[in-house]
């Protein structure tokens, strides 16, 4: 992306955010991934409500400011995604009020209440308490990030992220909707959650339609243990990769050219 939309898509999304009040004073951080090396991040101390398109700062791919303005305390965060996740080009982190409530009260998003929020976002996993800033919270996250597309952080907020900052927001927003829509349910006696055979068919057409890919079936929280399509090792997704799942989950397997070659040419001997 360029990086004149990119500071004019944080200046737009940073004011979502504070008219929403996803954030409030300078809460929260968004940053876009303009390149292999070149991060475009909010600035350090700002309303994300009052910034302008040159308030932004430039980083490379560690953190090492590009530009004269300071980039937020918590880019490291971003970095921390951007490293996990290639696919990522956007991150957006805030403090959603029903969203950390979550977070607050040690809770996750993981209950299978809403079908476009299975379909679109997935359960949303509750990382352990970390010091803002520090490797603390990097560590509580890391194991998380692959297989989510959104985390809580306990005493502290949400991030989300996505191929572009527009699905980072989106993705924020419905994290905070469902927050909202679970609180409510439960002010009315309860919430009920689909049953198992339900979640399979959302899962199917979230893949089908290419809204999530197999490597969110490895959730560490949630519903998808309730199902047949959970991954063995689910619980924990960071000790394998996500090769190693589709191999044990779902009966495909992957091999490389030369296998496959290999393979083919053992099978046509056989025949003669
Ligand atoms: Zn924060």
């Amino acid at each position: 992306m360029d990086e004149q939309t990119a500071r004019r898509e944080i200046v737009a999304v940073g004011k979502l955010l504070y008219e929403r009040s996803y954030v409030v004073s300078s809460d929260g951080n968004v940053s876009v991934r303009l390149d292999d090396d070149r991060i475009v991040a909010t600035p350090t101390m700002t309303c994300k409500g009052r910034m302008t398109e040159d308030s932004l700062a430039v980083t490379d791919i560690e953190g090492k400011p590009l530009s004269d303005r300071r980039a937020s305390s918590e880019l490291d965060m971003h970095l921390l995604i951007y490293r996990e996740r290639p696919d990522v080009k956007a991150v957006c982190h805030a403090h959603p009020p029903h969203g950390t409530a979550f977070a607050v009260a040690g809770l996750a998003i993981d209950q299978p209440i809403l079908s476009e929020v299975i379909l679109t976002l997935g359960c949303v996993p509750l990382a352990g308490y970390g010091t803002p800033s520090t490797a603390e919270l990097a560590n509580a996250m890391q194991p998380l990030i692959k297989h989510h597309n959104a985390l809580l952080m306990a005493n502290h907020g949400a991030v989300a992220y996505g191929s572009d900052l527009w699905q980072a927001f989106d993705r924020l927003e419905t994290l905070e909707h469902t927050a909202k829509i679970a609180i409510l349910s439960r002010a009315l006696g309860g919430s009920r959650n689909l049953p198992p055979d339900a979640i399979e068919k959302l899962i199917n057409v979230r893949e089908k339609a290419g809204y999530l890919d197999e490597g969110a079936r490895c959730q560490a929280c949630g519903y998808l243990h309730e199902t047949r399509m959970t991954c063995p090792t689910g619980d924990r997704p960071a000790a394998s990769s996500h090769e190693h799942h589709s191999a044990n989950g779902s009966n495909k397997i992957s091999l490389t050219r030369d296998e496959l070659v290999e393979l083919l040419s053992q099978a046509v001997s056989g025949r003669e």
